[in-house]
């Protein structure tokens, strides 16, 4: 079935394009198509620009001026044979023409049918294809940078690295299991456990890199905490300030707790700023304050910040008590009025924490506050364009899956359990990591996945 869509973002722009993938591409595109020079559209335009209008045929009534493009499979997105239209931009003239399209014989295309097809028909496999849709919505350079290079199959050849050791491992035993009296080489035990040690090393390594990808990708889960008036919304004020490169604006800010989504060197900051968490009766209020802490069970980072021109209160010290073992910056604020208590109090209270004093209000420690968070996160040892990463939960969770099923291997192998219980969990360890690539996947989990693209892609 030949499938169409418009493939830009709708709106006033201007040019809109609309894609065309299919057998029937070719046909449809000449049904729709009026050149100006040329008759005909046909394969020897192929990954040529040509000129003309689209036409409906049936009123003989012009519906706009465009370039076309025929692209011959399978040297394409899908490997399909293809057709892009560019139309002038705004709404109407790409959905007239995609009206078109569709009443000559193309059906609408689902969210990602493009990539379903480039992946059903191998061009990318199922790690690349969920790289496609990270690239459209990467937030900063360094998560489009790891999406990129994840497309370009970096993660596919280290898994295909790990399978290949697995593979040799089972075609082994497989072949001592059914041919024990024929000449082949016996599996050692030892033998298993050294090449089982290295997949174990290699799926781990992998998700080591796991943790630094989420941040990469969904940003840094950064809560800011602290009673009211402390300079809570000040400190954002001013974080947003020095980093201009805001790339999300989270539209419907609560009432308490607003979302904001900044970029500081290349690490995407999520930062919710809450009302702070105290007992309140207010219904509306009390959504906020469950929701703060909600959000403090899920951050990252806490940045508590107290008012050290006031004496500290219950609500500080329950502050204190909620980031006393959680990964936070403190901040001392407003430093320029007079101080009510010092650092080194504060210090005794919360243990080994960085204390930062600040005055936000006329930026005072702000960058101090914005190097310490670039430290923290890179002083892991991963570095993050060097190497693959891995960014999806999903291939996250089959790499942990594959790590449960190699170490049941080798608690086997060492334990001299006959071999052909130790192949199962090989097996499995596979299979796991097949499900990555989309060698071995269901259909289920490949409408699931390819549903989260935007239409046109
Ligand atoms: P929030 O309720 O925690 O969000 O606090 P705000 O950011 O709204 O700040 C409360 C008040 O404190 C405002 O009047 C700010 O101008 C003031 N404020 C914030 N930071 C400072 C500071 O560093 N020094 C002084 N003197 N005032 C500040």
């Amino acid at each position: 079935m030949t499938i169409a869509a418009i493939s830009t973002a709708v709106g006033e722009a201007g040019i809109g394009i609309v894609r065309i993938s299919g057998k029937k591409s070719l046909e449809i595109a000449n049904k729709v198509f009026k050149g100006n020079k040329v008759e005909e559209l046909n394969e020897g335009h192929s990954k040529r620009l040509v000129y003309g209008h689209i036409v409906d045929r049936e009123n003989n009534k012009i519906i706009d001026e465009v370039l076309i493009s025929f692209m011959k499979g399978p040297h394409t997105y899908t490997r399909e044979d293809m057709v892009e239209i560019y139309c002038h931009g705004g709404i109407i003239s790409v959905r007239k023409v995609l009206d078109l399209v569709l009443k000559n014989g193309a059906r609408l295309a689902e969210p990602g049918e493009f990539t379903k097809r480039a992946f059903l028909n191998g061009r990318l496999d199922l790690s690349q294809a969920e790289a496609v849709i990270d690239m459209i919505r990467a937030k900063t350079d360094k998560s489009f940078e790891t999406s990129l290079n994840q497309l370009e199959g970096s993660i596919s050849a280290k898994i295909k690295e790990i399978r290949d050791i697995l593979l040799e491992m089972i075609a082994h035993v497989e072949a001592s299991i059914d041919f024990p009296d024929e000449d082949i080489e016996e599996v050692t035990y030892e033998d298993l456990e050294e090449r089982a040690l290295k997949v174990k090393e290699k799926i781990e390594k992998l998700l080591e890199t796991a943790d630094r990808g989420r941040i990469l990708r969904d940003g840094l889960n950064t809560v800011i905490l602290g009673k009211p008036n402390v300079g809570k919304s000040s400190l954002l004020n001013a974080i947003l300030r020095e980093n201009r490169a805001i790339v999300t604006d989270i539209p419907g800010t609560t009432r308490d707790i607003i979302e904001e989504y900044v970029n500081i060197d290349g690490i995407p900051l999520r930062i919710i700023d809450t009302a702070g968490i105290r007992k309140t009766e207010d219904i509306v209020e009390q959504i906020g304050v469950n929701r703060a802490k909600k959000s403090v069970e899920k951050a990252d980072l806490i940045i508590a910040v107290f008012d050290i021109s006031r004496e500290l209160s219950d609500e500080d010290f329950q502050i204190i008590d909620i980031v006393k073992d959680k990964k936070s910056i403190i901040l001392l604020n407003k430093i320029d009025l007079p101080n009510k208590f010092s650092k080194s109090y504060i210090q005794s209270l919360i243990g080994d924490k960085l204390i930062i004093e600040t005055s936000v209000a006329s930026g005072i420690g702000v960058e101090v506050l914005e190097k310490s968070i670039k430290d923290m996160f890179y002083s892991g040892e991963v570095e993050i364009h060097s190497d693959t990463v891995i960014t999806n939960l999903r291939h996250k969770n089959q790499l942990e899956k594959a790590l449960e099923n190699i170490n049941s291997a080798l608690n086997d192998i060492r334990n001299y359990i006959p071999i052909d219980c130790i192949e199962v969990d090989l097996k499995n360890c596979w299979d796991n990591l097949g499900e990555i690539s989309g060698e071995t996947i269901d259909e289920d989990i490949l409408d699931k996945i390819f549903s989260e693209f935007c239409i046109g892609k």
